[in-house]
């Protein structure tokens, strides 16, 4: 299997954004235009529009996600939501380890690592997020960092679970700051991880392993990141809260 097999996945984070009334009207707005996508098209919302999000998808080629989810199935955390609970509401994605998570809601590479656990137990597709820091970056330590954080939070996951994940790369200094990583470079990182898939699994796996680009694209530097070899679809923050930027980018894909 080859990129020409892969089918690549461009999935929007809305973060801490719409309403249940905004999330209806926008998803309204992109059905149309991305009807005929020939990439599989996810959005991730915040927990308190998942409902309105599914049912204004529902007969549509659009797939809901929720932003994250705790480990644990039920218990003493106060404000969170479990897998089971996003499994049991009709979810069908969950990004895991996303950098803001990280950043600013302490969130390690052990804690993703659980969440991957549980997401998988509850048979959720996960979008599981890792990528270096501006520091890291400029350390020339992004491939270290990535490796590691792969490694970690795909410990005890099986080959056949694996099925069930796709990983962004998202270069932190790149998310949500107008800078991206250059096509190149994307490609290089994405495909570090790929070697990676390939040491931990097989090489038929990683083959065959979807690996998306995150940070700051959209419906200009799309179809550039997307011609790559390595990368197999985006995940997409700002650029998926205007329908067509977003369908924009779901063409660039599906080309
Ligand atoms: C993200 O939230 O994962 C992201 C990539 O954001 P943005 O596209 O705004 O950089």
């Amino acid at each position: 299997m080859n990129k020409a097999t892969r089918k690549a996945v461009i999935a929007g984070n809305w973060k801490m954004n719409n309403t249940p009334a905004e999330a209806t009207a926008l998803i309204n707005e992109l059905k149309p235009l991305v009807k005929d996508a020939d990439c599989d098209v996810v959005l991730c919302v915040p927990y308190i529009d998942l409902f309105a999000a599914m049912e204004a998808a529902k007969g549509s080629n659009i797939k809901i996600g929720a932003e994250n989810c705790h480990w644990a199935e039920k218990g003493a955390f106060t404000g969170e939501v479990s897998a089971k609970m996003l499994a049991a509401a009709g979810v069908e994605y969950v990004i895991i380890g996303h950098s803001e998570r990280r950043q600013y809601f302490g969130e390690t590479d052990v804690t993703v690592h659980d969440r991957v656990r549980a997401a998988l137990n509850e048979n959720l597709k996960v979008i599981l997020c890792v990528g270096e820091t501006e520091t890291e970056n400029e350390q020339h330590i992004t491939a270290e960092v990535l490796r590691k954080q792969t490694k970690i939070a795909l410990q005890g996951v099986s080959e056949e679970e694996l099925k069930n994940i796709i990983i962004a790369y998202e270069p932190v200094w790149a998310i949500g700051t107008g800078k991206v990583a250059t096509a190149d470079d994307a490609c290089k990182y994405n495909g570090i991880i790929r070697d990676c898939i390939a040491e931990l699994y097989t090489k038929e796996a990683a083959e065959g392993f979807t690996i998306q680009y995150g940070g700051s694209m959209n419906e200009k530097n799309a179809a550039e990141l997307l011609a790559k070899v390595n990368v197999d679809g985006g995940l997409i923050g700002g650029a998926s809260l205007v329908a067509s930027k977003f369908a924009a980018i779901v063409e660039a894909a599906s080309k």
